[in-house]
């Protein structure tokens, strides 16, 4: 780790004046604390990207596996989408009134996820706030249930975790404004006996998930896992709320069409808009009707829900391009055998090494774990998670050109990503095993 900090120190000296500059106007030298969790003690800068491609202030290239953390799903700056994108920006940015574009995507949205009713968010935090609102709001229930070790954006009542098999805030929770086990009940991913009892009070407006867990490693449901928890909170009169975000990887209409879910509410943002500010809900023909019936709910006002840049004619522009030309079918047919490419590769590796590793793949994406069997839920996921040797293949990656997100191991596939991109990680993969394994 010593050698790779001194190598990174060294080759960038350009992103350390800028980041030497920045302590003094940015907290934490940074323009959003997250930056600081890339590995080398400060983040390289970026002079620009293009596909699967990033340049950095010091010229060095980079093959980009982390693609913004799926923000950028599309690869960097996918031609259709900046001509639509710049199109549009001369042609206004934020009205207040809805374009055309909007007709197009609702449409477009419906076709490829199921769901017949749309809004618009900035941002899939926001459209997770939102559909929570209208779940306690339509059910008129106090509780949402969650997946320990779940992620869906800075949304208060989902940073909650299991300890010894007890709730209590997440660790790290930043001055909560209620303690979570007020607003939440969180159980294991995969766990129905769990979700069952949670339910049965008949308290829970919503459960919220992503249809596998991407944010604590992959955590894939076990076989029947989403027709019961269907079955459940249909029984219970709860809510389904799928939150896409990520697992739109699994194919053009995400986990949900790839395999036949039938949720209330959908949720999705990051890479809709190429990269443009763009999140969404979608609701059921049903729950839409519920959620206008009520006349105490103040949806298009000051009632909770909304967003001045919400639904703005530049991400709908951008939405419109990346679901139109982008993010389409022939894209998802190329991008999801590079990821079973690198699937293999990584496999091989860790085979011929005999290392207690493991990789799983979901669509376009995958994710190398340090440990040998698959966690079934958040709880395993997360307790076995090694911060120091995470960061030591990061910054051995990044050393040699090559971009993982800093909170996962995870590796994504965009439309521009190639076969020589992924071979140039299976081979730095394999030196970082032999740079470990020499070095004991
Ligand atoms: N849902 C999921 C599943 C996510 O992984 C994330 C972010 N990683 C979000 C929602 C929130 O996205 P954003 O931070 O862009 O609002």
């Amino acid at each position: 780790m010593a050698r790779e900090e001194d190598t990174f120190l060294r080759s960038h000296p350009r992103s350390r004046d800028l980041f030497e500059r920045a302590r003094g106007s940015l907290v934490g030298g940074v323009p959003m604390s997250w930056m600081s969790l890339w590995p080398g003690g400060f983040p390289v800068f970026a002079r620009e990207a293009a596909g699967a491609r990033l340049v950095d202030v010091d010229g060095h290239h980079y093959v980009d596996l982390c693609l913004g953390d799926t923000g950028a799903m599309t690869g960097h700056a996918p031609a259709e989408a900046v001509a639509a994108i710049a199109a549009q920006a001369k042609r206004g940015i934020t009205t207040m009134l809805p374009t055309e574009d909007a007709v197009f995507v609702g449409e477009e949205m419906r076709r490829r996820f199921g769901l017949p009713l749309w809004q618009f968010t900035l941002t899939a935090t926001d459209a997770n706030r939102f559909v929570l609102r209208i779940a306690r709001e339509v059910t008129r229930r106090p509780k949402i249930l969650v997946f320990n070790y779940c992620y869906h954006g800075t949304v208060d009542e989902t940073f909650i975790s299991l300890e010894n098999g007890q709730p209590r805030p997440r660790p790290g929770n930043v001055g909560p404004a209620v303690d979570p086990r007020v607003t939440t009940k969180v159980v294991e991913f995969n766990d129905l006996a769990a979700v069952e009892a949670a339910l049965a009070p008949g308290d829970v407006a919503c459960v919220l998930t992503e249809p596998a867990l991407t944010n604590v490693g992959i955590v894939l449901p076990d076989p029947g896992f989403h027709a019961a928890l269907r079955d459940l909170t249909r029984r219970a009169g709860t809510l389904l709320v799928i939150d896409e975000t990520h697992c739109l990887c699994a194919g053009p209409g995400g986990y949900t069409r790839a395999h036949a879910l039938e949720p209330d509410i959908l949720t999705i943002g990051k890479p809709l808009g190429s990269g443009v500010p763009s999140g969404a809900f979608g609701l059921s023909a049903e729950l839409a009707a519920r959620m206008l019936q009520s006349d105490e709910a103040d949806y298009v006002d000051t009632g909770g829900i909304g967003g001045t840049l919400a639904g703005n004619a530049l991400s709908l522009a951008a939405m419109r391009a990346t679901l139109e030309n982008v993010l389409t079918d022939e894209a998802f047919a190329r991008m999801i055998p590079l990821a079973e490419r690198f699937t293999t590769g990584v496999e091989e590796v860790i085979s011929r090494r005999s290392l207690p590793w493991h990789i799983t793949r979901l669509g376009c994406r995958a994710e190398y774990l340090f440990q040998p069997q698959r966690p079934r839920n958040g709880g395993e996921a997360a307790a076995r998670k090694d911060a120091e040797l995470d960061a030591f293949m990061h910054l051995f990656a990044l050393n040699r050109g090559i971009l993982l997100t800093p909170f996962h191991n995870m590796a994504l596939m965009s439309p521009s990503t190639t076969v020589a991109d992924v071979d140039r990680h299976t081979a730095v993969f394999a030196e970082a095993a032999e740079a470990l394994l020499s070095s004991d």
